[in-house]
């Protein structure tokens, strides 16, 4: 499922193509992929420029001219595609938008969705969402706060979007790794040394994911060379067997709460 670094990758890219242009036309191939009548959402969306896109945890959120939201989220297995009915993708696109030269596909929402809301709506959406782990508004202290007394196992906290948004199985055992921790550790069993390198271990990974363009495999449009480039650099997430690069164990995989979990024993405690 993509996670905060290939939603800010997208949104980026998005914003360079599509931003200010208008969607002349919508297909819709799939009703349960939205939340209200085709014909309501032909009627609120189809002439309407994207004004914005921004983006919250794993969130996108188009921003339409009327003042309509468009909240996106992909969830498992969901991806979008920019281009033109030669070169899209031989796949199911359950929403199509027609941007005049060119086409946005979103494919693969199964669990996934697009949203038409209110401003209100999106505001009630959000609300339960924790800290944007990249925003300069996080820092130690707020870190330090949100953790508070908390007892369960890193990575479980990690993964919660209430915790911090954004954040999911990949990233969470990457940023464990980083910070040389074990996912598997408990938060009141953790140094205050140990504390300061996961928050620092957030940013740094975050950030290096998104600028390798994160690990979602498929590119955004044609001539995207910049989408999918973590894939090649993840430390230890579906690597299992493989040689860790900093100690040169094997790299490990566990159940976690059903959830798959890396980790090298060699030089995370
Ligand atoms: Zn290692």
């Amino acid at each position: 499922m993509p996670e905060l670094p290939e939603m800010e990758n997208y949104r980026r890219l998005l914003c360079k193509q599509i931003k200010d242009k208008t969607i002349t036309d919508i297909k819709i191939n799939r009703d349960k992929s939205i939340n209200v009548p085709i014909s309501e959402f032909h009627e609120k969306v189809t002439g309407q420029t994207i004004v914005s896109i921004d983006r919250r945890g794993k969130h996108l959120l188009f921003h339409l001219q009327n003042g309509f939201y468009l909240l996106l989220h992909l969830m498992l297995g969901g991806t979008m595609y920019l281009g033109s009915q030669q070169d899209q993708p031989r796949r199911t696109k359950q929403v199509i938008f027609d941007f005049h030269n060119s086409e946005l596909f979103f494919i693969g929402l199964r669990l996934g969705y697009l949203h038409l809301l209110t401003k209100e709506q999106v505001e009630e959406d959000f609300k339960e969402l924790g800290p944007e782990p990249l925003d300069p508004s996080f820092t130690l202290e707020t870190f330090k706060e949100i953790i508070g007394k908390k007892k369960g196992k890193l990575k479980l906290a990690l993964v919660d979007q209430k915790f911090i948004a954004g954040i999911g199985n990949c990233y969470s055992d990457e940023i464990c790794y980083h910070a040389q921790v074990l996912p598997t550790r408990k938060w009141n069993e953790l140094s205050e040394e140990e504390l300061e390198a996961l928050f620092t271990s957030i940013k740094f990974v975050l950030n290096r994911a998104l600028e390798l363009g994160g690990y979602m495999e498929m590119p955004l449009y044609k001539l995207d060379q910049l989408t999918g480039g973590y894939n090649d650099h993840c430390f230890v997430y579906d690597r299992e067997g493989e040689v860790c690069n900093r100690c040169g164990q094997s790299i490990v995989k566990i159940e976690l709460s059903s959830r798959k979990c890396f980790y090298c024993l060699g030089c995370q405690r």
